[in-house]
């Protein structure tokens, strides 16, 4: 008889600053769930993302978590993470994956993440300590391929590239133009009520 309490629990940590997040940050969450055989990706909402703080307005995290929340209902094995916004201060993965290994004892955790984002984690706060604690797993972004560490055990999927960045379309729905389809429609009801990005379309 197998006994399933047994299996380490496999929870995918994807987190970003989710302002707001997109069918890029959906179609990868859950493709890279299906293909590695997660039980729960937690889409972790960055409290502070201290590396852009300075370099354009962050939306309140609590918004950016309600946006997350909408986008995740109904939507079996992705969950919203609060952690980060609960825990305060700047976000740092490295302490997330320790508290969740505190939270899930014996759990597989994989850090999912963009290779954009890949291509920088030596600028991340104790960057080993995340590759020591979880399994990377990278996803390509369309443009030009970036250069991975090889020194860092990499999993890649893949997964549907999609050419969509919440810069761009915070840009597009402050000038009027449509989101729709390129967020969910819960996530735009999000917008909408709490007057988010200047944009009224
Ligand atoms: P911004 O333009 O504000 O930086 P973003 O679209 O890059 O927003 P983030 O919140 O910065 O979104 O990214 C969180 C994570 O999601 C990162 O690992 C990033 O590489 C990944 N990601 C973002 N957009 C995509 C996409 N279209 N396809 C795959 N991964 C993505
Ligand atoms: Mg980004």
């Amino acid at each position: 008889m197998s006994d399933e309490s047994a299996k380490p629990q496999r929870i995918g940590v994807f987190g970003g600053t989710f302002d707001p997040p997109h069918v890029g940050h959906l179609v990868t969450a859950i493709n890279v769930g299906y293909a590695i055989g997660l039980d729960r990706v937690i889409l972790m909402v960055a409290n502070v993302p201290w590396q852009k703080v300075g370099t354009r307005p962050i939306t309140p995290a609590a918004d950016r978590l309600a946006m997350v929340e909408a986008a995740v209902a109904d939507v079996p094995r992705l969950v919203a993470g609060d952690h980060e916004i609960v825990a305060g201060g700047p976000s740092y993965t490295a302490d997330t994956l320790a508290a969740l290994a505190h939270e899930f004892p014996g759990a597989e955790l994989y850090v999912i993440l963009g290779d954009d984002a890949a291509a920088a984690i030596h600028t991340w706060e104790r960057a080993d300590e995340v590759a020591e604690r979880a399994q990377l797993v990278v996803v390509d972004r369309p443009g030009d391929p970036v250069s991975l560490d090889p020194a860092i055990d990499w999993v890649r999927v893949e997964v549907p590239r999609l050419d969509v960045s919440s810069t761009d379309l915070r840009a597009r729905w402050a000038d009027g133009r449509p989101l729709n389809y390129l967020v969910t429609d819960a996530v735009l009801d999000v917008v909408r009520e709490r007057g988010l990005y200047g944009g009224s379309a």
